[in-house]
This record gives structure tokens, C-alpha cells and sequence, in this order.
């Protein structure tokens, strides 16, 4: 069996009773940086098998996860924050168990796109997700596809590309479309910059002290 847990993407009381336990049950629990998931498992009293489990190795290591699941084994995979296979590691190890019949579940909890596209004030009954933009090739393409689509869209970006990505929307968007900047989600410096992409990069080439944390952007749809 595979369990996919969520774990918390800021603050630490964001985790579940069923995940703790599911941790604490596992044979092994699978983790992109070990060190980081070892200071989560400590801080609830958890003495887990760790391996570790990330874009670099996920696709020699998924082969015998599954048989190793195949023989009866329980595993647990969890990445640095969040729910796995959300900009994370996860997928191919989900789809190597249904391939093989091995059951899959994942547990619902913390991911940075919900509360974003919730507390954005932006219309989230319907959504795109579209992650992380590509840095250079088919950026270009994406744009072009998100500045058509009719509905609220969610992009995680890293905080020293901000401005340019707000530029970018603008140019295809147009500045007067709504957006918001969800920053530090869950933490100490929470904060929601709700405005037009126009003045939401005002904003942030005023305040360069803002470009910081962990960003999702929320724009609405066309
Ligand atoms: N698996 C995670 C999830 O379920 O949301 C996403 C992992 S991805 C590698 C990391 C990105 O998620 C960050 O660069 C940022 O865009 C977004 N993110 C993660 N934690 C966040 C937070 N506390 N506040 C805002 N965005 C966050």
C-alpha cells in the first residue's frame, strides 16, 4: 500500500491526526530531503524508517518501491511541504503502484494552491493549476494559453522571479486584469496583495523587501 501524506507548508500544527498515525504505522516513509522531514518526524515523537525519494532518484528507485509494496510492505511518501506530487516528486511512483495494482491513497491535507485560490477573492469555483512557469523553452506558449483561459489561474513562482513573471502576465493579460500575490502562507508573514497586475508590480518594484518567501500568484480569467 501507498500513502501519499500531506505535510505542512508553514506552520507545523497543519498536520492531520490520520497523517501522524499513518507515519507512525508505515514500514518506510519516502522523503525528498531526508534531514528536513527527519526534524518533522522528531518533532512528533516519530521514529520512522526514512529513504530518500526525489527528482533525482525517482526513477531507479520506483521499480522496487513497488515490489517492495508488492511483498506487503506499507510506504509513505511525503515531500518538503505540501502534498506530494504537487510540484513535487510523486506521480511517477503513483503511477508505477496503479500499474501494478499496488493501492494507492492519499491523504488530504496542506498544499499552498487551496488556501491561495480560496483567500485570493478571485472566483475559485472553477480554477486552472499550472505550477511553475519553464524558465525559458515554452514559456512563451504557456503565457499565451493562460492569458485565454476564461477561468481563475494559479502559478507558484520563487520570489526573485516575481516582478518579471508579473511583467510577463501583464504583457499578455493586460495590466488592468485582477490578481493576487499570496505570500509566506501559513506563516508568521501571511500576506494576500490583491490588485490589478498593473498595480501589483508598482507595488512590488516600491517595496523590494516584499520579493521575498514563497509566492503563489492568483490571476483571474480573462
Ligand atoms: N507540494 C507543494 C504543495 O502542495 O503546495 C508545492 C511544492 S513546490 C516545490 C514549492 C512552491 O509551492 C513554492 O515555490 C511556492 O510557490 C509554493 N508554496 C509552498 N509553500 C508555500 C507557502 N507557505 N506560501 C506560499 N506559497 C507556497
Amino acid at each position: 500500500m501507498l500513502y501519499l501524506v500531506p505535510t505542512p507548508i508553514g506552520n507545523l500544527e497543519d498536520i492531520t491526526l490520520r497523517a501522524l498515525r499513518i507515519l507512525k504505522e508505515v514500514d518506510m516513509v519516502l522523503a525528498e530531503d531526508t534531514r528536513t522531514s527527519r526534524k518533522l518526524l522528531d518533532h512528533h515523537g516519530i521514529q520512522a524508517r526514512l529513504r530518500a525519494f526525489h527528482a533525482h532518484n525517482e526513477h531507479g528507485v520506483t521499480a522496487n518501491l513497488v515490489a517492495a509494496m508488492q511483498g506487503g510492505q506499507s510506504i509513505a511518501l511525503i515531500s518538503d511541504a505540501g502534498t506530494p506530487g504537487i510540484s513535487d516528486p510523486g506521480f511517477l511512483l503513483v503511477r508505477a503502484c496503479v500499474q501494478a495494482e499496488v493501492e494507492v491513497v492519499c491523504l488530504p491535507g496542506p498544499t499552498a494552491l487551496i488556501p491561495a485560490a480560496v483567500g485570493s477573492g478571485l472566483p475559485c469555483d472553477r480554477f486552472h493549476f499550472e505550477g511553475f512557469l519553464p524558465h525559458k523553452k515554452g514559456r512563451q506558449t504557456r503565457l499565451i494559453f493562460l492569458a485565454t483561459l476564461p477561468n481563475t489561474f494559479l502559478l507558484y513562482e520563487s520570489p526573485h522571479r516575481l516582478l518579471k513573471c508579473l511583467e510577463q502576465l501583464a504583457e499578455h493579460c493586460g495590466g488592468q486584469r485582477p490578481a493576487c500575490v499570496v505570500r509566506e502562507l501559513s506563516k508568521v508573514h501571511e500576506q494576500y496583495h490583491r490588485g490589478s497586475l498593473e498595480e501589483l508590480i508598482t507595488y512590488f518594484r516600491e517595496n523590494t523587501d516584499k520579493q521575498r518567501g514563497e509566492i503563489v500568484l492568483v490571476v483571474g480569467g480573462a
